[in-house]
């Protein structure tokens, strides 16, 4: 019986475990794939108060280590529901079952698919999610990334260090991301916005060979010939398995405040799978810590 069980290793679910084991709980985290979450594609992060530059690789590392050696269990299961037995919270894996006094979910959230034919079959072949991850399949080639938020102008960045062309292509004219990225972007000589812009289809060999744009309220088409395309139009959750204990917003999102309480006594909710407005690497670690003193708080 463990006192907490904690779902997902992202920014939130470790930040749990650190403030978990060192309130003297026994804690276990279960992770389906791996550790770090969604942070551990960025390149490079600096606006994390306290650490001036850092990449989303070691960030997420240092984490997990930092977690494990504080004493936290980390096991790598992919957890498929949970159940409540009176005061007994059981979380169910693919490959066993679980007891604690207490869950926290920090599920995050996978990457957006466009939805456009051929995207599942062409993923390895010319469309990627992550930048940091695949970029270097594509140096001295021209690519397109799809998005206006920090993801799609830092994957920007990151590729026009070695892609021969970037081109940025954005559904409206004002970007979500932050400024400053944005200007530094504006003055690599190898980058190009187009924007108001929606991409229509796909065109492939077998491998990616292009895209074809359509640019709104127009009917102005633009076929641009491309190795790689880089989709990071943002992220969605996967909460329905627990459905019947939390409440789901319509995005999918677990309904929960900033004390991380959900509508079930004992299950907390951190991170970007609660509902919230500002989804950034602080507020994932901050609510990590509130929810798992919480959950000790739950415990007594
Ligand atoms: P995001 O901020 O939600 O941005 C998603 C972008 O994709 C938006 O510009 C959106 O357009 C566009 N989009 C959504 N659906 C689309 C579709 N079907 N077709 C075309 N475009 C579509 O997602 P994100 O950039 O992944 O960032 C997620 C969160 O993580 C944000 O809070 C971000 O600030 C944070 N983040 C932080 C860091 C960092 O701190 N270093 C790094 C990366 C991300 P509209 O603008 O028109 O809605």
């Amino acid at each position: 019986m463990y006192d907490i069980i904690i779902v997902g290793a992202g920014t939130a679910g470790l930040s749990a475990a650190i403030y978990g084991v060192r309130a003297g709980k026994s804690v276990l985290v279960l992770e389906a794939s791996v550790y770090g979450g969604q942070i551990i594609n960025t390149p490079e992060i600096e606006n994390y108060p306290g650490i001036k530059h850092i990449s989303g690789y070691e960030f997420a590392t240092n984490l997990y280590e930092q977690a494990k050696e504080l004493g936290a269990e980390i096991q790598f299961e992919k957890v498929i529901g949970i159940r409540s037995d009176n005061d007994t919270k059981i979380v169910i894996t693919e490959s066993q079952e679980y007891e604690c006094k207490s869950i926290i979910l920090a599920t995050g959230a996978k990457n957006k698919p466009l939805g456009l034919k051929q995207e599942n079959e062409l993923i390895g072949a010319g469309i990627s999610y992550c930048a940091t991850c695949d970029g270097a399949f594509y140096r001295g080639k021209d690519v397109a990334v799809i998005g206006g938020g920090n993801t799609a102008l830092e994957d920007a960045n990151f590729l026009s260090a070695y892609c021969n062309k970037v081109y940025i292509i954005h559904r409206r004219d004002k970007f979500r991301g932050e400024e400053k990225i944005l200007n530094t972007l504006k003055k690599k000589h190898n980058v190009e916005f187009l924007l108001n812009s929606q991409v229509k289809e796909l065109l492939s060999d077998g491998s990616l060979t292009g895209i074809m744009l359509q640019e709104k309220n127009t009917d102005n088409q633009r076929r641009l010939d491309i190795k790689g395309l880089f989709i990071a139009i943002g992220q969605i959750p996967e909460n329905l398995m627990f459905s019947e204990h939390v409440e789901l917003d319509q995005g999918g999102y677990i309904v929960g405040k900033e004390d991380c309480k959900t509508k079930e006594d004992g299950i907390f909710v951190a991170g970007d799978c609660r509902t919230k407005t500002v989804r950034q690497l602080a507020t994932a670690a901050s609510d990590g810590a509130i929810a798992a003193l919480a959950a000790c708080e739950y415990i007594g």
